[in-house]
């Protein structure tokens, strides 16, 4: 049994092909007339991109998952939008994710879930399944995701597709709806390494609409990409993730992962990040602290849905009641109380004020780490793909998903998943992970390149 489109992997919440096929119509014209105008054409020009429905479009309804924002359409393209409108990269569409980017398996859309095209009872991953779905599913060569805990990565790995996460200010976040602003990132998806270098550089680079953006120039990813050549190079496999609580044939796949590493000439050294034990834990303090703050604008006045009292007084608190009681579902509701709680006088010490000092423990474990190497690998998910169902009554069980990815966020570092082969239990896609220092993104489509 299987819900939504494109055979059952449902990954578009939203398709828009006369769009698509009128800007790759352009394309093709400008490359038929040749000349100036054809040379200067980007070469992803008229390659097609389905986009993650948390990113805002001109001309395509935005709900981020929810039914808070069902209908509602921007007035606004988000700066990375723009980048793939100036680059003349048609836009396919708009992919399905957990509502608000709050999940790991694609299962708290309000729209229905999306399944992996690997095998449909299983999860692609979250909160940007859609997007991974798309492109494993061969519907689109291109995606862009979001990433504030590991939702461009994780996904990549359970569907055996390439994704980054690029260190924090290097995308501009400007028309991204925000989750936990200091850790969200867009990012690209793709089938090779290569591509994500080439869609990297069309939207990454400075930005002044976003005042987090960094205002260095970006560094030449495509050439990065395509060096080929990685003697020398530290390599460092982070103790603390793998082993115990990863599946042996992730464990398999990461080991041959580092030989092939060997093999190619780097250096392969053990590093240890002794506070990333705790990384999970202050993430899901810090990350619902700012979704209840950012969250609070959803108020019925401003966008999208509106639910007025059945009775009694219609004052603004209450239509806003009504509404977010309606328009929210159970885990962005469970994320704002928790977040809530935790800024809430009194416990914000406790709470969010240790995980802020956790946060400075796991930035400097990685300053420690890249000392030793040059980039950090690990298995990108603990598990392949689980089925869809196994966690999602279990909320702790979801969260654990994220112990490979969380850390990266929080220091905002950057980092690629790239497909390591089939997992000999389950024969699906396993993730390795590769990290680097900040404003180092470089490095990670060169190991990325040889290693893929
Ligand atoms: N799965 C993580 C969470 O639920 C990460 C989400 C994300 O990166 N957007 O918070």
């Amino acid at each position: 049994a299987v819900d939504g489109g494109e055979r059952g992997v449902n990954a578009f919440l939203h398709v828009n092909t006369e769009e698509a096929l009128a800007v790759a119509a352009e394309v093709d014209a400008i490359r038929a007339a040749g000349g100036a105008a054809a040379e200067q054409l980007h070469v992803l020009a008229g390659v097609p991109i389905a986009v993650k429905d948390l990113i805002v479009t001109i001309g395509q309804p935005t709900t981020a998952g929810s039914k808070i924002l069902e209908g509602w359409h921007s007035p606004y393209d988000a700066t990375v939008v723009k980048r793939l409108r100036a680059a003349k990269m048609p836009i396919l569409g708009k992919t399905n994710l957990d509502e608000f980017a709050m999940g790991s398996s694609t299962e708290h859309s309000a729209f229905g879930p999306t399944r992996n095209p690997w095998d449909l009872d299983r999860i692609p991953g979250g909160s940007g399944g859609g997007s991974a779905a798309a492109v494993a599913a061969f519907e689109a060569p291109l995606a862009l995701g979001t990433d504030t805990g590991g939702s461009i990565r994780q996904p990549g790995a359970v569907t055996g597709t390439v994704g980054v996460k690029p260190t924090y200010g290097g995308v501009s976040r400007y028309g991204a709806i925000a989750m936990a602003s200091s850790l969200d990132q867009i990012g690209p998806v793709s089938r090779t390494v290569l591509d994500s270098a080439l869609l990297h550089q069309v939207i990454g680079g400075h930005d002044p609409f976003d005042s987090t953006s960094l205002p260095d120039p970006l560094a030449d990813l495509v050439a990065a990409a395509r060096v080929g050549n990685i003697e020398g190079m530290r390599i460092g496999i982070i103790k603390e993730l793998h082993g115990e609580g990863y599946q042996a044939g992730v464990e398999n796949r990461f080991n041959e992962s580092l030989e092939l590493l060997k093999q190619a000439g780097a250096e392969i050294v053990e590093v240890s990040c002794p506070n990333f034990q705790y990384a999970l834990g202050a993430y899901y303090l810090i990350m619902p602290s700012e979704a209840s703050s950012n969250l609070a604008k959803f108020d019925g006045v401003r966008y999208g849905l509106r639910v007025l009292p059945e009775d009694g007084p219609m004052t603004i608190e209450r239509v806003m009641g009504a509404t977010r009681a309606a328009g929210f579902g159970a885990e962005v509701k469970r994320r704002i109380i928790l977040g809530t709680y935790a800024l809430s006088a009194g416990y914000y010490d406790a709470y969010y004020g240790s995980a802020q000092k956790v946060r400075t423990l796991v930035q400097r474990d990685f300053e420690a780490a890249f000392a030793q190497a040059d980039v950090l690998i690990s298995p990108t998910a603990p598990t392949t793909a689980f089925k869809l169902g196994e966690k999602l009554n279990d909320p702790l069980a979801m969260y654990l998903n994220d112990v490979a990815t969380i850390p990266a966020n929080l220091a905002g570092v950057p980092g690629l998943t790239l497909p390591g082969g089939l997992a000999d239990e389950d024969g699906l896609p396993v993730g390795i992970q590769l990290l680097a220092p900040a404003r180092e993104d470089a490095r990670l489509y060169r190991v990325g390149a040889v290693l893929e």
